[in-house]
Parts: C-alpha cells; sequence; structure tokens
C-alpha cells in the first residue's frame, strides 16, 4: 500500500516510511491510495472471530510487507490485549467502552500499534519520540512506548493544566520517558515539539520522530473497535456517535465504513468547539482559536484530520451529510447529561462520553457512541456526580507512586538540552 499526502506535492511512500515520518513534507497527511474492502469473511464471521484475528485482518491491506505476518499478528495481539465491552444505558443507546487500556482512553489502541511498529521498523539509529500532550495523549504514549527497547519519549506537558490521574500517568514510568513540565500553555509544548522536529543538529544526532495522532500507525488501528462494537451487536447497523476533536478517531470509523462495514451513520459529537458542525450547516470550514470546555481534549479549533474527512467522503456538503451529521453539546447540556443519566441508570460519563451520549440522544437514533475515556481521569466529574463511579485498580497503584518531571520555562534550549542529554 502506498500512502499520498492530502497535498500533493510530496512523493508517495509505502507504510514503513508514511511511519517512520509522520508527516509529508509538504505538510498534508498521509492517506492510503485506495481503501481496501474488508474481507467477506470477516463480516460474515465476525460475530465467532477472536479481536486480535479482526484487526490484523483489517490491518494487513494497510501495511503488506513493511512487517511480515507473524510481527504483524504479535503487534495486533499486543495492541488489543484488553476489553472493549458494549454497554446498554437506555433502550436505543449503547456505550463502547474504550477505557480499559493502561491508560484508560481510546488512544491506547494507537500508541500501542505505533510503538509497536517503530520498534519493528527502526534501524540502530538511537529513536527518540517527542510529543505534546494536553492530557490524554501523553499518557498513552508515554505507556506504548515504556520499556520499548532503543527508543526514548520525551513528552511535554502544560503545568497546572492536567488531571491529577493524568500527571500520574505522565509522571510516574521512568525508564525511558522523560516528563517535562512546562510552565506554560500547551500551544507553548506543541510549539516546542515542532521546533525540535524542525532542528537539523538534533536530527543529525539521532532519530526524532513526532507520536501525534495524525501518524497512519496510529489513526488506522483505531478501526478495530468499531468492528469489536458491531461484534457485540445485534438487529440493523447502529449509528456511531464518537466525540470529536482532531477527528481522527472518527474518520478512522469513516474509513471502515468505507471499507465496507455497516453502519446507519456517524455523528460527530463536539463540544463548543464547533467548527466541523459549522461547516456542515454552512458550507464554510473555518478554523478558530481553541475554546476551552470540559472535554478539553475535544477543545481543538483546526481540527487535524479535517482533511481525511473530505478524502474519505468528498468535499460537497450535501453528500458529506448522507453519512456524517456533526452537532455541538455546551457545557451545560454536557454535566445536565451526566446527571440525568447518573440519576436515570447509575451510569458514570465522563465529560467527553456526555458530549457523545447527547448528541445520539437528540439525534433519536438507534446506536452506539464511543466512551473514550474512564471519568476518573477528570477531576470535575467527582464535582459534578460526588463519584467517579468504579475506579480501576491501577488508579489506586498509581497513587502510590511519586511524580518526577524536569520542570522547565517556555524556553527552547531548555527542552533541547534535555533531548540531547537522552541520547
Ligand atoms: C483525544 C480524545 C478525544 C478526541 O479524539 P479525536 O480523535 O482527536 O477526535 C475525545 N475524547 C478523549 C477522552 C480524548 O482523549
Amino acid at each position: 500500500m502506498q500512502y499520498f499526502s492530502t497535498n500533493r506535492r510530496s512523493p508517495s511512500v509505502d507504510f514503513r516510511e508514511a511511519t517512520l515520518l509522520g508527516q509529508p513534507g509538504d505538510k498534508g497527511l498521509y492517506f492510503p491510495e485506495q481503501i481496501p474492502q474488508l474481507p467477506v469473511g470477516l463480516l460474515t464471521g465476525l460475530h465467532d472471530m477472536a479481536n486480535d484475528e479482526i484487526a490484523y485482518r483489517v490491518i494487513r491491506p494497510y501495511v503488506r510487507d513493511a512487517i511480515e505476518e507473524a510481527s504483524l499478528r504479535t503487534i495486533c495481539r499486543e495492541t488489543v490485549d484488553f476489553e472493549f465491552p458494549l454497554v446498554k444505558i437506555t433502550k436505543d443507546i449503547w456505550t463502547l467502552e474504550l477505557f480499559h487500556g493502561p491508560t484508560l482512553a481510546f488512544k491506547d489502541v494507537g500508541a500501542r500499534f505505533m510503538s509497536r511498529c517503530l520498534r519493528y521498523l527502526t534501524s540502530d539509529k538511537k529513536t527518540v519520540v517527542i510529543v505534546a500532550t494536553s492530557g490524554d495523549t501523553g499518557g498513552a504514549v508515554a505507556a506504548g512506548f515504556h520499556g520499548v527497547d532503543g527508543v526514548e519519549v520525551v513528552i511535554l506537558y502544560p503545568k497546572g493544566k492536567v488531571s491529577r490521574v493524568q500527571e500520574l500517568q505522565l509522571t510516574t514510568l521512568g525508564g525511558n520517558v522523560t516528563a517535562v513540565e512546562v510552565a506554560g500553555v500547551f500551544d507553548d509544548c506543541q510549539a516546542m515539539a515542532k521546533q525540535a522536529l524542525a532542528d537539523a543538529e538534533i536530527q543529525d544526532r539521532v532519530f526524532l520522530t513526532s507520536a501525534n495522532s495524525i501518524n497512519i500507525a496510529r489513526w488506522l488501528p483505531q478501526q478495530f473497535y468499531y468492528l469489536f462494537a458491531l461484534k457485540q451487536w445485534e438487529g440493523d447497523p447502529p449509528v456511531f456517535s464518537v466525540p470529536s476533536g482532531n477527528f481522527g478517531n472518527i474518520c478512522a470509523g469513516l474509513l471502515a465504513h468505507a471499507s465496507g462495514m455497516p453502519a446507519a451513520g456517524f455523528i460527530a459529537a463536539c463540544n463548543a468547539n464547533a467548527i466541523v458542525p459549522d461547516f456542515l450547516r454552512t458550507g464554510r470550514y473555518k478554523p478558530q482559536p481553541a475554546i476551552a470546555t470540559l472535554s478539553n481534549a475535544m477543545d481543538v479549533g483546526a481540527p487535524s484530520n479535517f482533511v481525511r474527512l473530505i478524502e474519505i467522503l468528498g468535499d460537497q456538503v450535501p453528500s458529506i451529510r448522507k453519512t456524517l451529521a456533526a452537532v455541538s453539546i455546551s457545557d451545560e447540556q454536557t454535566i445536565a447529561t451526566m446527571k440525568d443519566v447518573f440519576d436515570g441508570t447509575g451510569y458514570v460519563l465522563d465529560p467527553h462520553g456526555a458530549v457523545g451520549f447527547k448528541a445520539l440522544a437528540d439525534s433519536g437514533e438507534r446506536g452506539i457512541f464511543l466512551e473514550t475515556a474512564h471519568p476518573v481521569k477528570f477531576d470535575p466529574v467527582k464535582e459534578v456526580l460526588g463519584t467517579f463511579g468504579e475506579v480501576p485498580p491501577s488508579v489506586a497503584v498509581l497513587e502510590g507512586k511519586t511524580k518526577h518531571a524536569i520542570e522547565i520555562g517556555v524556553d527552547y534550549n531548555a527542552m533541547r538540552e534535555i533531548i540531547l542529554s537522552r541520547v
């Protein structure tokens, strides 16, 4: 499989190059030259198939000879090595719980797959993975790469702007994971990571790459769990409601659908950052500065996967709307939804899941929303509901650990020293 750049200036590359490069030089995104069709046997045999087998069959055509069969099977098995339960909440609404992985968020799937692919694909040059995070990404990437030989991970996070559990997940692994606490905001972290990636002197000494969500090795495996949901589903195909920020997760579902996966449609459930809902209403795509909300992992004003959405569904709004709806849910609605669902059913939603639930409930359709992270990762849940619900044992383990982070200001040279000291 070859991948072209959505900006169509950089050359096409195979799975290996696309994974190592992350982003093409022309600043587009990599996208597969053909969308493969899911094997017929996969869809008819779904109910009895093991998750790692489903994962392998979905990803095989995207990887081709870049990774040989036995290794790809191992990578798939390790990637989906936890539960993906479909839980009924109301008469018409189910949730696919994506928070049973090591850092309690769906990003574990992409991060685990990518880390294992990188380990397989990199040569002897020392690899440093740099990632700026506003919370969930950093933990998933850190856990995904923790203990992977020959790879160092440097994580930048904004001081005081991530939740307690998220900070513990970032700062207590040690080993090949270095957490850098920046006295600034997420955009400062992101800017420093970008500057490092463009720093020729660093690139000379190490293979520096980013692990952000646009990398195909993080994006493509997110298709897996849509099929895990269908495996547990009975009746006519569901609508999928996906809490969306950068639109990687929902575009993975749309890609699986374009490959033949049944679905009655998709809803992009957004918070106040309503760029895509506005686009589907007005036909104009207007990125905006991000607005801070309760569902902060979706506070994105310029969704990076928007170009992939257009590659999959085309650029004609009436035709896009046959498959995709998009709605914006306010913080007030999010809180009201969390309370209503808790009072009515006892189910604890996190703010992101609440946005997904509300968008689906308002549509009146029968379907599934993705619960993208465990409530315990978001401190406001306890303020709103008085409980985090059932807390996984891994959280208690984290609480007994000591935070290790290097504190810096918004200071590129300090950050650069840290990277160079890792090699
Ligand atoms: C990252 C994240 C999202 C948004 O996913 P995208 O792929 O960026 O649209 C939603 N919920 C949670 C909890 C997240 O961590």
